[in-house]
């Protein structure tokens, strides 16, 4: 089973996400970490944003591995752990201009696809372009998302808690830049896909959210088991 999550950031796919993994012991898959480590590794590398070719050359030649349980998951790049590091708004907004570059995106939708055909159970994965590009056929898609000031709210408060330091105006700023180059950008913009199921969490909390979902995997597959009779 392949179940997509996708919405802008802040609207609580990862956290559902990992809920909906350990509930049906599936794989999960965090492919914004992966944009991540890409943007860390350019980062690191000291490389312009604007050279694509060595953008994606380094993206190339990254070894990201997602490794553990959904609620314990652990990010490498190249055998270094980088779960932590990938966090802060520097390297999301690199995330946010390396997948703009199409070559960057076809590797690692090679990678997510490859995961999510060869886990045991099937896959959640959470990200921007699962139900449109990723994975078409997925069995079920969501699509999360909420106003932008309760985005940048849970976000900073999430900071907040993980003490980091920044303010809320800052983090609003910064999430309303990645939603415009993500819903503009050529490649896989941020879209609904055509059969996904739009939930708005913005006066939601997490375990409302979650019973919807759980409801409609449940009406999807007793739909699927009537078509089999
Ligand atoms: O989900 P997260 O905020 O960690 O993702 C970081 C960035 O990676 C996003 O802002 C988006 O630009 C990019 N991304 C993407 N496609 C995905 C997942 C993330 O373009 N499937």
């Amino acid at each position: 089973m392949i179940i997509a999550i996708d919405g802008p950031s802040g609207a609580g796919k990862s956290t559902l996400g990992k809920m909906l993994a350990k509930k049906f012991d599936l794989l999960y898959l965090d492919t914004g970490a992966m944009y991540r480590a890409v943007g860390l590794a350019v980062l690191n590398a000291g490389i312009s944003f604007e050279d694509t070719e060595k953008v994606a050359e380094i993206a190339r030649n990254s070894k990201i591995k997602l490794v553990g349980e959904p609620e314990n998951l652990q990010i490498f790049l190249n055998d270094e752990d980088i779960t932590t590091e990938i966090r802060t708004n520097e390297v999301g907004q690199a995330a946010s201009i390396v997948s703009t570059i199409s070559e960057v995106r076809r590797i690692l939708v090679g990678h997510q696809r490859t995961l999510g055909e060869t886990s045991k159970n099937g896959a959640v994965l959470d990200g921007r372009d699962i139900g449109s590009v990723v994975f078409p056929n997925a069995d079920v898609k969501f699509f999360l998302t909420a106003k932008p000031e309760a985005r940048a709210r849970r976000r900073y408060e999430e900071d907040l808690e993980k003490g980091r330091a920044v303010s809320y105006e800052q983090t609003f700023a910064e999430i309303k830049e990645r939603d415009e180059r993500d819903v503009s950008r050529k490649d896989s913009p941020l879209m609904i896909a055509e059969d996904a199921v739009v939930i708005d969490t913005s006066e939601l909390d997490l375990s409302e959210v979650f019973a919807q979902m759980l409801q409609i995997l449940q009406e999807k597959s007793s739909n699927a088991a009537s078509n089999l009779t």
